[in-house]
């Protein structure tokens, strides 16, 4: 939606006229903890479906879980799974607490969304054909998971946040 020449009442102007950027990034910091928190909800469902699959899938006389390729792609899963959620946690705690946390969300909202992708990239494959499938989730997730390398500043602009932060040519706020 777009407004053109739209005039707004004095008294409904949020904050001070001229802080609407500052206003705009500071609410774009709060959202940002959710989209990380909706990231590692995602890998996680992800590997919740691998899980079952593994169990469920029969190839070559055995589950496809006993192949240690598979439980290599699961291994790797459930360790960015768990860091991600530490990651995600800090964020939000420091939050919580009214301190400084961009530097902390932008790495959480990053390394979950990256987390997330990669998890629905494996768990794709762990499915073969069922994966591209629209009868199973799989494919939906995958879908899910790219979102949240785009929305509320794209990965690359979480990593210019983070990197100019720990330069220290921005500050954490
Ligand atoms: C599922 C979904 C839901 C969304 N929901 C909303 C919403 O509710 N409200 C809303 O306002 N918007 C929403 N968006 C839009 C989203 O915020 C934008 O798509 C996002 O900010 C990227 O902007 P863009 O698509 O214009 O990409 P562009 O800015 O054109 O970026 C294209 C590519 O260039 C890279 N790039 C751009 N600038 C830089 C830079 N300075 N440094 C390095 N790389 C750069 C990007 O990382 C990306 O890879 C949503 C998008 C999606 C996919």
């Amino acid at each position: 939606m777009q407004f053109d020449d739209a005039r707004i009442p004095k008294d409904a102007v949020l904050g001070e006229v001229g802080d609407g950027f500052k206003i705009c990034m500071w609410q774009l910091n709060n959202t940002r903890i959710g989209c990380a928190a909706g990231a590692l909800g995602c890998a996680g469902g992800l590997i919740d479906l691998a899980l079952q699959y593994c169990e469920d899938r029969t190839q070559f006389g055995r589950p496809i879980g006993q192949f240690q390729m598979i439980q290599s792609s699961i291994a790797e899963l459930v360790v960015e799974h768990h860091a991600a959620q530490l990651l995600v946690y800090r964020a939000a705690f420091l939050k919580d607490q009214g301190k400084p946390n961009q530097f902390e969300t932008s790495i959480a909202k990053y390394y979950s969304a990256e987390a997330a992708v990669h998890a629905a990239n494996e768990v794709m494959k762990i499915y073969g054909s069922w994966g591209f499938s629209t009868e199973y989730p799989v494919e939906r997730y995958f879908r899910d998971a790219k979102s949240y390398q785009v929305v509320e500043g794209t990965s690359n602009i979480q990593k210019t946040i983070i990197a100019g932060i720990a330069m220290g040519t921005a500050q954490n706020r």
